[in-house]
Parts: structure tokens; sequence; C-alpha cells
């Protein structure tokens, strides 16, 4: 799906102009509520413009209207649609635009979600977007959704002049409030060089140069931290700053693994015991504590990797994290260290290759051990 962007200079009004190739008989799909679809043209002809009904995703609590275009499988489906933008977290003042899947504006849910999404808009020189493209022949910034584990049409525009960036070892910190971020970035910046260090003597090397980018945005309409693929987005300073950074860096040694399947939770619990390891090594305390509630959880929770189909399960993330746990328990936080290892040496990252790899260095047990939860 292509998508160009315009936006409104003085208010937060956008404008935008989509185009896609059909897969089904019918295009449907949702938007913020407040934004109207203006046009709509299916292989060259004017279609009418759809009612569209009440509609909620939850826990979003943007309202939305869901829609649908009647057209025939490889119909080049246009519509154009403007409003203003609502829904939470959303900023659009003098240093930064942002607005996401938290504000739904770009075609979401029913057969959106399967498209991937390439977004363009005009690029007049002020701003940088965050994990854009610059296109300086077309004058022109993009963002795509390709490759992305979540989905999400995040726009994250910074205007030039505004922001100071603290950058070191492949992460870079960018805040524009210095009496409130200007410590807490600078603090990042050398728990990242810890951390790093940690990882460096765990597996040996440095990993795949994985650029993690913290935005601090200003105070403002809601208090967040939230994660996208190498971005972390911050309008407060979370208490577990350390584990959540150690987790993105963790990355850097597991994240080769299909995320689009079951195979995703080696990415997951790769960089999450990647994480605890390093905590185990700063706060063993806090990091027996850690341990204990992952034990309680996989004492009542079902660890199964891979469902029947071989989709990606909602709980991906959870379960391999628990079942290293449970590993942890069992055979020692070695034990977890040279499945870390296993993997990290893989070139293409996947459980029978994990599997494979733990039994030629000898640790046919753990192998076992993971295997037994495949399917169960
Ligand atoms: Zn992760």
């Amino acid at each position: 799906m292509d998508l160009h962007l315009e936006m409104s200079d003085s208010e937060a009004r956008i404008h935008a102009r989509v185009s896609l190739t059909m897969r089904g008989e019918a295009f449907r799909f949702a938007l913020a509520s407040p934004l109207k679809i203006e046009s709509a043209r299916c292989g060259g002809r004017e279609l009418p413009l759809p009612e569209g009904g009440d509609y909620r995703m939850p826990p979003l609590p943007t309202e939305l209207r869901a829609y649908t275009f009647a057209g025939h499988p490889g119909a080049e489906l246009e519509f154009e649609y403007s409003g203003a933008l609502s829904g939470p977290l959303l900023y659009y003042r003098r240093e930064v635009r942002h607005f996401s899947l938290y504000n739904c504006w770009y075609p979401v849910a029913f057969d959106a979600e399967a498209e991937p999404v390439d977004v363009t808009l005009p690029d007049g020189g002020e701003w940088e977007l965050v994990q854009g493209e610059r296109d300086a022949e077309r004058g022109l910034w993009r963002y795509t959704t390709r490759g992305r584990t979540i989905k999400d049409c995040n726009i994250l525009l910074l205007r030039r002049g505004e922001w100071t960036r603290l950058e070191s070892g492949g992460v870079s910190v960018l805040y524009c409030e210095p009496s409130r971020a200007a410590a807490a970035a600078e603090e990042a910046v050398r728990q990242c060089s810890e951390i790093r260090a940690f990882y460096r003597s765990l597996y040996g090397h440095d990993g795949e140069l994985r650029d993690l980018t913290l935005v601090y945005l200003p105070e403002g309409p809601g208090k967040a931290a939230y994660m996208r693929d190498g971005l972390v987005v911050l309008t407060i300073i979370p208490d577990d700053f350390r584990h959540l950074l150690a987790h993105e860096l963790g990355h850097a040694h597991a994240c080769r693994a299909d995320f689009g399947s079951w195979e995703d939770w080696l990415n997951e619990a790769g960089a999450e015991w990647s994480a605890l390891l390093y905590e185990r090594e700063v706060d063993p305390e806090g990091f027996e504590q850690r341990l204990e509630v992952l034990l309680k959880i996989a004492g009542w929770r079902s660890l199964r990797l891979r469902p029947e189909d071989g989709s990606h399960p909602d709980d991906v993330h959870e379960t391999g994290v628990l079942l290293f746990a449970k590993i942890c328990e069992k055979y020692g936080p070695d034990a977890v260290r040279r499945i870390l290892l296993s993997l990290d040496s893989l070139g293409r990252q996947d459980t029978a290759g994990l599997l494979a790899e733990l039994r030629r260095r000898g640790d046919k047990e753990l192998a076992r051990e993971i295997e037994a939860h495949i399917d169960v």
C-alpha cells in the first residue's frame, strides 16, 4: 500500500492519498473517526463514498470507523482522506510531530493488516524523520513497515536545531528538554556502553550492528514508554530502564530468526535472557527475584513453542523466556549461556539449527529439553 501524507502547518490535520492493488473482492479497513474519506476510485472508476460503521480496536481508546470498498482481485484502488488527528500520545507542536498506530491515522485492521505500507511525505528540510529515509532528489521522506516486527506507521518528526543527540556504540539518544532529560540521556548512553561491554565478554564479539535510537519526548499528552524495532520512545523515564535497554541491545545477538512465525521465540528469548544474564552480573539479588517470578508463571502456563499451524503466537515472547527460566533452575545459568552462544553462532537462526548446534557441542540434554516444548 502506498500512502502519501501531507500535514497542515498550523494544526494537527492531515491529508492522505492511498493506492494499492486489491487482493480480493473487497478491501476493508478502519480509520480514526475524525478522518473523512473524500474520494475513491477502483480500476479508474469513481466509487461511491462509503458510509462506514463505528468500530473499536481494544485496547486502543481511539474511536474508529470501518469502511469497505468493493472491487476485484488485481484492481487498482485509490482513495483520499483528510481530517484532524486524534487519540493518545499525539504530538503536534513546534519541536515534534508524532502520530502512530495509537492515532489510527492510516488504514488499520481487517484487510489493511496484511498490507505493508510505504509512506512518503514532503521534505522541506525542517524535519528529521526518525527511522525514515531521505529521498533528496524527490524532496521526500520515506518510511516503510516492511521488515518491521511491529507494523506501525510510526511517524516521529523532530525539528532540526531543537534536539540534542548523544551517540555512543550504536546507540543514539535524542532529547529536546535539557532540564528534564539531559541527565537521563547521559545515563542511558553510559548504561548502553556497559551493557555492550558485558555482551562483548559474554559472546566474544559485538553482534549484529543493530542501531538503537532512544527518543525522550517532551512532557505532553500522556505517560508512556514504547518500543518499535530499534526505536524506544519515552515520555517518562521508566524505573526498569536498565533492563529495557539490555533487552533491546540483546537483540544484537538474537534477531535473525523469522519474526513472522513461531521461530520469533528465539529472538525474544535470546534478547531477554541476554538481559537477564546482565542483571545477574550487576544485580544478583534482583536477578533471583526476577527468576522467581518467571518460575512461578512457568508453573501454571503451557510452554508450547509452536502452534499447530506454525503461525506467530501472541505469547511467543514470553513462552521461550519461561522455558529458559526452567532450564536455568534445573541446569544453572551457565546452561542458558551455552544455549545463547549456540544461537548466536548460527547464521540464520532457527530452532532446528539451534538444536543441531547444541547437539554438536555435546549439549544433547539441553537440546532435548527445548525439543520437548516444540509440540506439546
Ligand atoms: Zn524484543
